[in-house]
Order: C-alpha cells, then structure tokens, then sequence
C-alpha cells in the first residue's frame, strides 16, 4: 500500500502546486462518497486520493515527502528531529569544533580492534553502518516511542608516521549529540497526565485537508498520555554537546585502522544507551620512509669510500639511532634489514623490520683532488662495469 502519492493523482513530481490541487479536485468529486453510496472501491480510492492531496499540497510536507518518501507521513515521524539530523549531518565532515572534522560515515568490522580499549565484543550490531538511518528512526517510533540506542559516531585522527609507529595520545573535541541534563536524557518533564494535544482522545484532526480526516496524535502517538516534553531537548532527550576526550591510539595503525570507544558515540534518544565512538586513523606518508605494511624502507646515502672500504654510519630509526656496519664493497642499492626497527603488529605479533637501500652518493663538487682520486679509482676496475650489461 506503499503507493506514490504522485501517481494517486496522476500528476509529474515536478508538478505545480496548481497542478496537484487540479488533479485532486477532479478525482475527489469522481471518488467522493456522496456520489458512490456503498461502493467501498471508491471509497478506497478517495481515502488514497484525500491522503495524497493532504501531502502534496503542503509545501512543508511535500519536501519531506520527496525527501524520506512515504516514512515522512508514518505515525511518529518528527519532523523536528528530521530536520536536527538533517543539519547534523550536514555539519558533519566540515570541521568540528576542535577543527577536527568528523561524521557518522560507514564502518568495517573487519577491521576493529576495539577490544583493546575493552570496548563490547559484539560490535556495533543495532547501530546503522551508514549512520542516520531513516528506517530506524520512523519504524522503531513508530511501534514504540520508547528508548533507542545512540548513533555510532566517526571521528578522523591524522597521524604522522612517527605517531602510527609508537602509538600516542590524542585530544579530541567535537560535536556529538549528547545527554540533555534538563531531563537526565528521558526527554520528558514532569508526571505523565492527559495529551494536551488530543485532550486525551488519541487523535488529532490534521489541517490541510479540504474534508477534515484524523489520525494519530503526534504528541501521545494515539495512547491520549504523554508527558510534557522536556523544553530544553524538545523530548529527544539528546541535545548537541562539545565532547573533549583522550583517546589512546595504539602503535602499529594503519591509514583506515578504527579504534572503538565504547559508549562514547551519540546520546540514546529517550534514555536509550549510546552509540560506539570510532576513531579511524589517517597516517600520513613520511618524505623518507616507505611503508610497506609493517616494514619501512629508507634509502641509506654512504660516500664512494664508505661504500668501498667499509664503514660504521649511524642511521636513524623510529625506535633511536642505531650504528650500522657498512661491508667493503657494497653495491649502490645493497639492502640491509634491521629487524624488529619497523612497526609494531597491531595483532599482536612480531614487530615488522626496517630495510636500508645503500646510496653512493658522488661528490657535489670536483676539486683537482676529487678527479686525482677518481681517476685513479677508474685504474681500480677489473674490466668494463658493463661487461654483463646484455639484453
Ligand atoms: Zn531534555
Ligand atoms: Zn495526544
């Protein structure tokens, strides 16, 4: 019965609002129940007709209509929270308050390790992957009015190379949808009573229709009960917050890594639990050092005579300097690994290694000295250096 409200009445979504108001008048006088006594087809057809029109031609709820399509009209459907999600989400990703930008965007299980901050096993089953999820905000409201578990929320960390190796700390500050503490998160004030809406009936007669119709009262959701709701949060019971948090990055991330705080994502709405905190991380590329995976590469420059002779040259790693030995002989593009110098495993296993790609370097300048020495460097050859180079 999900019919669109725009071919009820045979008219293009870009119709005007002339248009809509034509089409209906000419189907509700086909349709009325006064010229079809007892024909209950009819009858049918003009409830559909009548529940179109009272949509379509009503700026406001047309635009939710073509936004959110026929949940904008299910019972329960708050229009307010709509639109305070709505302006959330586009919020999210420019930057938070901490200038750290932010949103609600998807997940992979996959790739959690939020066990590690001793976050629940289970992951985030319950909250939507793709964050907002209008499912979940009008179905569950719409059956029961009651609590619902926050929004799992996303929060970007950049990271430089360095930090990625040796895990650090990292404030944060930014937006969430928080508890309001007028109402401790229950998003009612004081005692239920009477719906001051309905006057306790549980219906409500919706303006907008040229023949009147009821439906459920928005305020009590047809129980004829409410309490009043709470003025500051408008009865969500969640009200924009600024968040400032540590948060422990461990060593070993990758770019995409999802550390999980438990609990720390979106305000339940209604008193509900809240959602999980995901910080994914963003590790930037080092001018230097390749990573690949848990390893490191970094092109090591020795002079001509260090790479001839032999020699002890100190090279920095994430972990310290270290000394290493340089064979007489070495090659241009000689690989050395420094085991256990890459990126600690995030699972847990053995630390990835750092691997130096010797680079003779000439010198900058040829002094008389330099090209004595060359020259009696090129006697030094056995042969032409070339001698193998064949295609
Ligand atoms: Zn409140
Ligand atoms: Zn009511």
């Amino acid at each position: 019965m999900a019919d669109d409200y725009y071919q009820t009445l045979g008219v293009e979504r870009s119709a005007s609002a002339e248009d809509v108001k034509k089409a209906y008048r000419k189907l509700a006088r086909k349709y009325h129940p006064d010229v079809n006594p007892g024909n209950k087809a009819a009858e049918e057809k003009f409830k559909q007709v009548s529940a179109a029109f009272e949509v379509l031609s009503d700026t406001r709820k047309r635009q939710l209509y073509d936004e959110f399509g026929p949940d904008a009209e299910k019972i329960g459907f708050d229009e307010k929270k709509a639109e305070a999600y709505r302006a959330y989400k586009a919020s999210a990703g420019s930057a938070g308050a901490g200038g750290i930008p932010y949103g609600a965007e998807g997940f992979d299980l996959g790739d959690l390790f939020g066990d590690l901050f001793g976050g629940r096993g289970g992951g985030a089953a319950g909250g939507p992957p793709g964050g907002f999820d209008i499912g979940e905000m009008f179905g569950r409201r719409a059956r029961n009015a009651g609590p619902e578990r926050g929004e799992d929320l996303t929060v970007r960390v950049q990271l430089t190379l360095a930090e990625a190796v040796s895990g650090t700390e990292r404030p944060l500050a930014f937006n969430r949808p928080g508890r309001c503490s007028t109402c401790s998160g229950r998003g009612t004030s004081g005692p239920v009573s009477t719906c001051n809406v309905c006057n306790g009936t549980g219906r409500s007669r919706r303006s907008g229709s040229l023949f009147g119709g009821a439906g459920a009262c928005p305020n009590c959701h047809g129980t004829g009960k409410a309490a009043p709701p709470c003025p500051q949060c408008g009865g969500s019971g969640v009200k924009e917050e600024l968040a400032r948090l540590t948060v422990k990055i461990p060593a070993g991330v990758h770019t995409g890594s999802k550390v999980r705080l438990s609990g720390q994502g979106a305000a339940g709405i209604r008193g509900g639990p809240p959602g999980d905190l995901y910080i994914e991380t963003d590790v930037a590329e080092h001018p230097l050092v390749r990573r690949e995976g848990d390893d490191l590469h970094l092109d090591l420059p020795v002079t001509v005579s260090e790479a001839l002779l032999g020699a002890d040259v100190r090279v920095p790693t994430f972990q310290g300097e270290v000394t290493v030995k340089v064979l007489p002989h070495s090659q241009s593009g000689r690989r050395m690994r420094l085991k256990g110098r890459g990126v600690p495993s995030l699972k847990g296993g053995a630390h990835g290694d750092l691997y130096l790609h010797l680079q003779v370097k000439v010198p900058e300048e040829t002094t008389a000295e330099a090209r004595a020495a060359a020259e009696a460097l090129a006697r030094a050859y056995q042969g032409d250096v070339r001698r193998e180079l064949t295609l």
